[in-house]
């Protein structure tokens, strides 16, 4: 384990309480949400009670202060990811309005009748649906690159899909349900060489991997704040200078113009042209805060955690009689998240009973619908850790599953 485990934890006021049923906290569902650390709480707390006011408006003291704040905190989310420029990165409200940003100006603009878009059933439906949208308005085809058996991109598969009609490849960097970890940076080069762009969603991948878009030739990268132990209602879209300066605004509104008149307007530069309105100011500052803390603790300290952490899930799910953990059961390129179903056990009352005892998981589908339809199931239950999780979580979640067993029986 992490020497400093302990310090970690001691950053997350949550982790150290008791539920209202006097059982301590477990919480093993940061996948679909994670906790903040002290200091991101501490500083919305600081942006409401000392600087507060809107941004790129004012010329008051407030207004330049918020206004700096936020740039800085752009620009650490662009040294983050690896980016060329600040104004690649585009504030919205979380990955979802990511994707459907660049669905609907970039898909209403470039994709003609016939044209190809190349998905795969491990999507969550926010990398899914509005493709789906995007495709019927514009007449254009979906294709599917098959799962192998064990929960991977068959890229063999992938290779064949790709046509002088592929203009776009959409993929998560991590399954949020198999945990499987996709080979971007081959994925990017293959959609290059078709002449396609290749939209990334981050939501699952960025809080856990490090990533460089630049040398990964990621086109689009998207990513929300609640994931990366920042707030939510932020989020990131990266999008390459030159792509997003040939996109039309996704919405309409102040902020985002440069002139207008009674019968036209003209589009403001970039970042601004696709942050209509207000943003989220004090959680764009914060996700700035938690994107410092990740660097300060470094993806080698979080990688090493999480390992040893899966290493110990995996072999004590697998001990488990009649249940069955899906995607990869091999720890090569796959994260923390454990997805399974107990033989006789309805998800939803197995996660009814594990809250009982402390544990905080997901059950349902998990926003992937065709892939539980692929697997044949309807639900599932989903186990999600990080690096403040520890052994001892495991072994709670193991007893847990232990006393849901026997009442299911
Ligand atoms: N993509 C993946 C892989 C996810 O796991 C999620 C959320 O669970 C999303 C997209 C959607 O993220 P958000 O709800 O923050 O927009």
């Amino acid at each position: 384990m992490v020497a400093n485990l302990s310090a970690i934890r001691n950053d997350f006021p949550i982790l150290q309480r008791s539920l209202p049923n006097g059982k301590p906290l477990v919480y093993l569902d940061s996948g679909a949400s994670a906790q903040r650390p002290q200091v991101v709480i501490d500083k919305i707390t600081e942006v409401y009670e000392q600087y507060y006011s809107n941004v790129h408006r004012g010329v008051h003291q407030l207004g330049d202060r918020v206004t700096t704040e936020m740039e800085s905190a752009r620009t650490c989310i662009q040294k983050f990811i690896g980016a060329e420029h600040p104004e690649e990165i585009i504030f919205t409200s979380g990955t979802t309005m990511s994707i459907n940003l660049v669905a609907y100006s970039w898909g209403r603009h470039f994709l003609k009748e016939g044209d190809e878009i190349i998905l795969n059933e491990m999507e969550h439906h926010a990398n899914f649906v509005p493709w789906q949208a995007i495709a019927k308005e514009q007449g254009a085809v979906l294709k599917f690159i098959k799962l192998t058996p064990e929960g991977r991109l068959d890229l063999e598969h992938y290779q064949s899909l790709l046509t002088n009609r592929t203009r776009l490849v959409a993929v998560t960097g991590m399954s949020n349900v198999l945990g499987t970890i996709n080979p971007i940076t081959e994925m990017a080069r293959l959609a290059h060489a078709a002449g396609a762009l290749i939209f990334v969603d981050g939501a699952q991948s960025v809080p856990h991997l490090p990533v460089n878009v630049d040398e990964s030739e990621i086109d689009f990268l998207a990513f929300s704040g609640h994931k990366i132990f920042g707030p939510s209602g932020i989020g990131v879209l990266y999008g390459r200078k030159a792509l997003l300066e040939n996109l039309p605004p996704f919405l309409y509104g102040g902020n985002m113009i440069s002139e207008v008149h009674l019968n036209e307007s003209k589009w403001a530069r970039l970042p601004a042209r696709f942050e209509a309105g207000t943003p989220a100011i004090a959680q764009a500052i914060a996700l700035g805060t938690a994107i410092e803390y990740v660097n300060q603790l470094g993806f080698d300290v979080i990688a090493e955690q999480e390992h040893q952490l899966s290493q110990y899930a995996m072999e004590q799910l697998q001990s488990v009689p009649g249940l069955e953990i899906y995607g990869p059961q091999e720890l090569e390129q796959r994260g923390a998240i454990f997805s399974f179903n107990i033989a006789g056990a309805h998800p939803e009352d197995l996660a009814t009973l594990l809250d009982r005892k402390g544990i905080a998981v997901r059950h349902g589908h998990h926003c992937t619908m065709p892939l539980h339809q692929l697997l044949q199931i309807p639900a599932s239950v989903r186990a999600s850790l990080t690096f403040y999780n520890t052994t001892e979580d495991i072994d709670a979640l193991i007893e847990a599953i232990d006393f849901a067993r026997q009442r299911l029986r």
